[in-house]
């Protein structure tokens, strides 16, 4: 099948759809998403959207707590249109029926998450994610022109004369297909899956940064990958989320005596900036020998249940009672915040190709995302991205595709399993970092990585699982080898053997691009 477009329109989470309602009337726009169209992180969000819209809140402060979450590494100028644009987008949000949580004034109830200086996050329960997609789908859906496909796997651009005209994918039957537009976005969302222990869904295996880096697109801070200090931690369950709101309204981390040892591990006690309270949580049970928890038992049991329904329900499914159990956490892979180089309006360094949400790299996280920032982040910067894309489409219209496919040969490579994959990243590339661990790491994707990526190139065949794999392996490799060669700790970025910031060598971004042979 051969599919034809104005705009192509990768992901179907905040990024891809806010895009896609700034897309409206500008020509027909094509959405491929890889599972069920509401599949995504954007759904299971739920702390909430950070948004300067508080009587004691101003742009200027949310954009000094981004600042200092991102230890020196932010862009200032993107973190300056994330903070000033920001209210008028959530505005816009709750006008086209985002129902958030209101105070008894009739304003939005504000909450504060770790790292903020004010309460500031906008929130509709604990399912914040669902009532934003739901408002983002009812939106895509009137608009005219508008085609999604689901259960499409984007598996890899198409580029004639140093441009991106679309991108090859599989249908639900492993069929192949290719979709062509001369403006392409990105919005495949993040690649927790790389690592054992996440909290993403299954979707995000990183293949937008992979797709990108194998058409020859700069990808940037690799390195940088936020691990969520509480994710819970039952044998048999799923690593399902613990929002950092609960912490925000009085929630312990305890150990098994009951010691709320946050208040001596870090002077910011349980609100610390997420990478420090995960490695005081792991330091914390390899000293006592057991897990730790959270533990709610200062609160009111009905306020506890009313706020967080989705929680209390994730915890009665692990046989506990959020209000009155301590429920064992632990850390989990969470947000990457490096990813495909772009500039404050989507594009990357491939003309054609834009990239938007957590795919895409503006630097307005720097080395660690301030809490609540990324889903303000795809919903500014995809609404900017779908605005540089209206103009952008030399002479408009969609293009013929390009020659035949290349020849296949016989004999798939042997790849690692994505199981092993996970566990190495998770064993040596995780919260705690040195070289001879991230050498090992390397030495064991490496090898899998140029087999795979030769076989790419060669025009060889690969399903699902075996693209889902090369985006592991792509992924995996690129943070392994940005995590070796910035020898300090910085953000989520934690070297044993550089221990401390180092500003003087490394206050500066990372950045990889493949050298296309024969391409
Ligand atoms: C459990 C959880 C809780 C979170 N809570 C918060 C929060 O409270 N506040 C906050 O700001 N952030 C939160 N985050 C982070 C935030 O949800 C994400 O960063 C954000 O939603 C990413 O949006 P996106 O549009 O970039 O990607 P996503 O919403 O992940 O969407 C990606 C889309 O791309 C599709 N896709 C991927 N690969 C392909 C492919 N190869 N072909 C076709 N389609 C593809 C997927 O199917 C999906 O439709 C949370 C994340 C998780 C996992």
């Amino acid at each position: 099948m051969e599919l034809f477009a104005e705009f192509l329109i990768i992901g179907s989470g905040i990024a891809g759809l806010r895009a896609a309602a700034e897309l409206a009337g500008a020509g027909d726009i094509l959405i491929l998403t890889k599972a069920e169209p509401r599949e995504g992180s954007t759904g299971y969000a739920q702390g909430g959207i950070a948004a300067a819209v508080g009587p004691d809140d101003s742009p200027e402060l949310h954009a000094a707590d981004t600042l200092a979450a991102g230890d020196g590494l932010c862009d200032e100028r993107a973190v300056g249109v994330l903070v000033e644009e920001g209210p008028r987008y959530v505005r816009e949000l709750m006008d086209w029926g985002a129902a958030f949580d209101r105070d008894p004034g009739g304003r939005p109830s504000l909450a504060i998450e770790g790292a903020h200086s004010v309460r500031r996050v906008l929130h509709a329960h604990d399912a914040t994610g669902r009532e934003i997609a739901r408002t983002l789908w009812a939106r895509a859906s009137s608009l005219a022109g508008l085609t999604a496909y689901d259960h499409a796997l984007a598996v890899e651009l198409i580029v004639e004369d140093g441009r991106a005209i679309g991108a090859c994918f599989l249908d639900e039957d492993g069929g192949a297909s290719s979709a062509y537009a001369p403006a392409v976005l990105l919005a495949t969302g993040g690649a927790g899956r790389v690592y054992r222990e996440t909290t993403n869904p299954p979707v995000a295996t990183g293949d937008g940064v992979a797709m990108a880096y194998r058409a020859g697109a700069a990808v940037v801070d690799m390195e940088f990958v936020q691990f969520h200090p509480t994710a819970l931690q039952v044998a048999g369950q799923p690593r399902f989320l613990l929002s950092e709101a609960l912490r925000g309204e009085g929630a312990r981390l305890v150990n098994a005596d009951g010691d709320a040892f946050m208040t001596r591990s870090e002077p910011g006690g349980d609100l610390a900036p997420r990478d420090r309270v995960s490695r005081a949580i792991v330091r914390e049970s390899e000293r006592t020998g057991h897990p730790v928890s959270l533990s709610l038992e200062l609160l009111d049991p009905d306020f506890v249940h009313e706020r967080f329904p989705l929680i209390s329900d994730a915890c009665r499914r692990a046989g506990l009672d959020l209000a009155r159990d301590r429920v064992p956490v632990g850390p989990a892979a969470h947000y990457l915040m490096g990813g495909v180089a772009t500039d404050v309006d989507g594009r990357t360094t491939l003309p054609g190709l834009f990239a938007a949400g957590e795919v895409a790299c503006t630097g307005v996280h720097g080395a660690n995302r301030l809490a609540s920032n990324s889903l303000l982040e795809g919903l500014v910067f995809g609404a900017r991205a779908g605005r540089a894309m209206r103009t952008s489409t030399p002479g408009g219209g969609s293009r013929p595709p390009v020659a035949a496919p290349r020849p296949a040969r016989g004999g798939a490579p042997a790849l690692l399993r994505a199981r092993e994959i996970q566990d190495v990243m998770w064993r040596e590339v995780g919260l705690f970092r040195d070289r001879a661990g991230l050498e090992r790491a390397l030495a064991a994707i490496e090898p899998a990585w140029r087999a795979v990526d030769a076989w790419i190139r060669d025009g060889g065949p690969l399903d699902a699982d075996g693209w889902r794999t090369a985006s592991l392996l792509t992924v995996g490799r690129l943070i392994a080898r940005a995590a070796l060669r910035r020898e300090e700790s910085r953000g989520a970025h934690y070297r044993s053997d550089y221990a401390r910031r180092d500003d003087i060598h490394w206050r500066r971004r990372s950045r990889e691009t493949m050298k296309l042979v024969n391409w």
